[in-house]
């Protein structure tokens, strides 16, 4: 069998005996104690194996737009505009989605106001269009603070529109209560109550990047600016 690579002594995830791994075509091709081949190799030296990483949220205004379409005030509701702007309003996302034929990472009501939320109509949306099951929904924050039956009727729809909810307490915790001198909210999706009523979530650590820029943000710092103090550190 020719190969293009043989990662040799690597350890799979049931921890026996280091086993040579080959690959052809970008593809897991042969698996044994030893692979006789003259392929390019990289020497595991008994590391673990492990599947790729999904990210399942990645900040679009931070990643690919921030040059396209600027945040001038480096606020979220900044960001919101700046891409609503770009890509229009939730039917257009999916109709986008449908088009392109991919899945959807909304990152939505991010905050703690409970006088409106999207996640219903997201989730309407999501079950109009045929898209359940494809549907990820970032931070929720504004979960955190609707009363039980309100809460119970979102979970409810996002439930049968099959959404994935990606909960950030990373990020959350200190970003949706800066505004707060008393009193302070905690400001994360409660996921124990989402999971129990049978909503798919993950926790993820968030993007470090982005979090650590809102932090150390001074009032008057660009969003570049932000980011470069958050890459540096200081
Ligand atoms: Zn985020």
């Amino acid at each position: 069998m020719t190969l293009d690579l043989v990662i040799r002594k690597a350890r799979l995830s049931d921890g026996a005996a280091p086993v040579d791994i080959g690959v052809r075509d970008s593809r897991i091709a042969a698996n044994a104690a030893q692979i006789a081949s003259e392929a390019p190799m990289l020497d595991a030296e008994g590391g673990r194996i492990l599947r790729g990483f999904a990210d399942s949220h990645l900040h679009l205004d931070k990643a690919c737009l921030l040059d396209r379409a600027a945040n001038p005030d480096g606020t979220l509701g900044g960001a919101i505009a700046a891409v609503s702007a770009a890509n229009g309003h939730i039917a257009r996302v999916f109709a986008m989605a449908q088009g392109f034929g991919v899945d959807l990472d909304f990152h939505l009501d991010f905050d703690l106001d409970t006088r409106w939320r999207h996640l219903d109509e997201v989730a309407r949306q999501t079950i109009a269009h045929g898209m359940q099951g494809r549907v990820t929904i970032g931070h929720g924050t504004k979960l955190s603070m609707l009363p039980p039956e309100a809460r119970q009727e979102t979970v409810a729809l996002m439930r049968d529109a099959d959404i994935a909810l990606t909960v950030l307490p990373a990020t959350d915790l200190f970003m949706t209560d800066r505004d707060h001198d008393h009193a302070v909210p905690r400001g994360v999706a409660p996921s124990h109550l989402c999971q129990a009523a049978g909503l798919g979530d993950e926790s993820r650590a968030h993007d470090l990047r982005g979090t650590a820029a809102g932090l150390c943000r001074p009032a008057s710092a660009t969003p570049h600016a932000a980011f470069a103090q958050a890459d540096t550190g200081r």
